[in-house]
């Protein structure tokens, strides 16, 4: 077992951990990102990126991660290919373990783990993965401008995607598993106000078809009961919006979470109630859940994190 320190562990590497790491190495912290399962995070699954400013003619998300990570690099930031699978965050130095059992003690930590969409689990999802299917609207809905697209959810979110969705493609199925949507009644009557928004209701997706990408998807109404119907409908895109889980897991024992898995912030800071531990993008963010902002929150918790160790004599 071997034993490091750090002043600042930045644990999670998309754009809030790469960002924290180039403000904590240019302020001479030398931090250590440990990179986690999926380096570079979410959108190393997405392929062009065309809502991050400074780049005029789009980015492919696993480029931009790439520069980011090359920044946080170029000015001291030791990256570590590893996954913190066990934290103590009972006394300073914290106690932070990896997946061999090595141990980093750091005087603060920003944690940086993001959140994962979750999907419905079918093996298509996979084949079509960048290829029609997608659990970002915001991202990728401007390549099905005129098109025909589903979206799967009966919630806010599903809501929200669908209306987005509406205003570039030239159709939007919204595929709910229940008789009801969940989502608030203000944007209920919105989606429901939407002409081309069509809500299918008590729908399931059995799968999705098409050759170099999705061309339509199976469907089932009332799945199981006595009048269940299968039937296929025409769509060029996918999307899920079944929910985000923020991989937050570990730090249940010691953080303030809320009961969907978010950590809670001092907003406008990054501190959460163990002092010396920040975090930063979507594992803290149910709202917004964008590369800028998450980045911008990676900014903000390395300024917190240079604050605190100032403040301790530790900088
Ligand atoms: P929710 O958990 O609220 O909704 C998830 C939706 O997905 C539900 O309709 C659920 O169906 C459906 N679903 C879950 N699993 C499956 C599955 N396997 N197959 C089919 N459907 C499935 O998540 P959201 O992301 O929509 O919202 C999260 C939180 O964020 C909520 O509190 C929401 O209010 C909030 N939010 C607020 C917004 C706003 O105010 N503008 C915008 C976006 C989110 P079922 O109902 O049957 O369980």
């Amino acid at each position: 077992m071997e034993e490091t320190t750090a002043k600042v562990l930045i644990i999670g590497s998309g754009p809030a951990g790469y960002t924290a790491g180039i403000y904590a190495s240019r302020a001479n912290l030398n931090p250590v990102i440990y990179e986690g399962e999926q380096p570079g995070g979410q959108l190393t699954q997405t392929t062009e990126i065309e809502n991050f400013p400074g780049y005029p003619n789009g980015v492919q998300g696993p480029e931009m991660m790439n520069d980011l990570r090359d920044q946080a690099e170029r000015f001291g930031s030791r990256i570590i290919p590893r996954i913190i699978t066990k934290v103590d965050f009972s006394k300073r130095p914290f106690r932070c373990e990896d997946e061999r059992g090595d141990v980093i003690e750091a005087n603060t930590v920003i944690i940086c783990t993001g959140a994962s969409a979750k999907y419905l689990g079918l093996p298509d999802e996979e084949k079509y993965r960048g290829l029609g299917v997608s659990a970002c609207a915001t991202c990728d809905g401007f390549f099905y401008r005129k098109k025909r697209v589903a979206v799967v959810g009966g919630g806010d979110t599903a809501c929200e995607e669908a209306l987005y969705l509406s205003t570039l493609a030239s159709k939007v199925f919204l595929i709910v598993r229940k008789p009801y949507l969940r989502a608030s009644k203000a944007m209920q009557k919105k989606v429901f106000e939407r002409e081309n928004i069509q809500v299918l209701f008590e729908c399931n997706t059995l799968g999705l078809f098409g050759e170099d990408g999705v061309e339509g998807g199976h469907f089932v109404y009332r799945k199981g009961e006595p009048d269940q119907q299968e039937f296929d409908l025409p769509i060029d895109g996918f999307f899920l919006a079944i929910g985000h889980r923020p991989n937050t897991e570990i730090f249940r024992e010691w953080l303030d979470i809320d009961s969907e898995g978010y950590i809670n912030v001092q907003a406008p800071s990054t501190r959460t109630n163990v002092e010396g531990v920040f975090a930063a993008g979507d594992c803290a963010d149910p709202s917004y859940r964008q590369a800028i902002s998450a980045a911008g929150t990676g900014c903000r918790a390395a300024i917190d994190a240079e604050r605190f160790l100032m403040n301790h004599d530790e900088h």
